[in-house]
């Protein structure tokens, strides 16, 4: 600790550690010198406890969407508690425990805010990709955009509501309220909807890569009514199908799966190619859509009904340093739920908790 008799006075502290994105297909490096971050007038500065990682946080290592500026730290299904706060930050003290989702500003005036779709909004600014997200010790974040999480939730258990809940939340809201739901890969987002469906009693139907019968027992347990290969039909029509991998292959797929008047929504930020397919698997006012980003209001609305419904996520945890390992973790879409980074964690230690209630509480 000596070096910091020897700052100058004025100087910031520079020993947050963080795990820091510098160019695509390079990966994380770690930064154990980082500044403090200050918060501005409206913002939180936040310690972090856990940081959930999300396939978007792939999509963005790999160079699928636009690069951010650079060095940038990702991770956007933040928990935390609240260390400071600028002069006009409303809402919370410090010591509150706050999630910071996705979403980390929109400007309020946009015809988009003002119609009640703030998740467009023309200058929006995303947590872990326009702004530093949570693969660190310390974030800020705007107080607007951030919830408090409810008593019912350890660190690490929340944090994937934060994404994969609320997109998941989002998704499931634009497929309707028809009882017949298939989800197309069973992920992070997908082990949280299932349970948000059970508990509106839609019967869901999960196809997972054929083959893939871990994954296929997985949306069992978790109270799919049947679950099968992509390469299968549902042994019923389908009114909605969310496809949560990032495969434009199964659009075709889904919409052949889907009955007259259904929706199949796409749930991620970034996805292959669709192939070209024949008008008549459209036809029947058939609907393809996506989903982009959430809203406060989707937030809210989910973390109360996961508050209701006990939504439990699935999580695997790891140490800030191993933050590349939680990555390939998520890559390797064998995790049963979330990959979540836990700083107070030593190096190197990874510790899985499943979602499915198997055994008593
Ligand atoms: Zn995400
Ligand atoms: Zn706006």
């Amino acid at each position: 600790m000596g070096p910091l008799a020897l700052r100058p006075p004025g100087t910031p502290e520079r020993n947050v550690r963080a795990m820091v994105f510098e160019s695509p297909g390079s990966g994380l490096r770690l930064d154990a010198h980082r500044d403090e971050p200050t918060p501005g007038p409206t913002e939180l500065l936040v310690h972090v406890r856990a940081c959930a990682v999300c396939r978007t946080d792939l999509h963005i290592l790999d160079g699928d969407l636009p690069a951010p500026r650079f060095p940038r730290i990702l991770g956007h299904q933040v928990v935390g508690v609240v260390a400071a706060m600028g002069n006009e930050a409303r809402g919370f003290r410090i010591g509150d425990r706050v999630g910071i989702p996705w979403l980390g500003w929109a400007c309020g005036v946009c015809p988009w805010c003002r119609s009640g779709r703030e998740n467009l909004c023309d200058r929006a600014e995303f947590t872990g990709y326009g702004r530093d997200g949570g693969l660190a010790e310390q974030i800020v974040a705007d107080a607007a955009f951030v919830f408090p999480i409810p008593s019912e939730f350890g660190d690490a258990e929340a944090a994937p509501l934060l994404c994969a809940g609320m997109i998941g939340f989002r998704a499931l809201r634009l497929a309707g309220s028809g009882p017949r739901l298939g989800f197309y890969g069973f992920g992070a987002a997908a082990h949280l909807a299932i349970q948000v469906a059970r508990h509106r009693r839609q019967d869901v139907f999960v196809f997972t890569r054929p083959g893939d019968l871990e994954g296929q027992r997985r949306a069992t347990a978790l109270g799919a009514r049947w679950a099968g290969g992509s390469d299968e039909l549902p042994p019923e029509p389908l009114d909605a199908a969310v496809v949560f991998a990032p495969v434009g292959d199964l659009i075709p797929v889904a919409l052949r799966a889907t009955d007259k008047g259904g929706t199949v929504v796409c749930a991620g930020i970034h996805m292959s190619d669709i192939p070209a397919f024949p008008y008549r698997i459209l036809w029947e006012e058939r609907t393809v859509r996506s989903v982009a980003n959430l809203t406060r209001v989707d937030g809210r609305e989910f973390l109360d009904v996961a508050k209701v419904a006990e939504i439990r996520a699935g999580t695997t945890r790891f140490a800030l340093e191993d933050a590349n390992e939680a990555v390939a973790a998520v890559r390797s879409g064998r995790l049963d739920g979330s990959a979540v980074v836990v700083p107070s964690l030593p190096p190197s230690t990874h510790e899985g908790r499943g979602a499915a209630r198997t055994g008593p509480p």
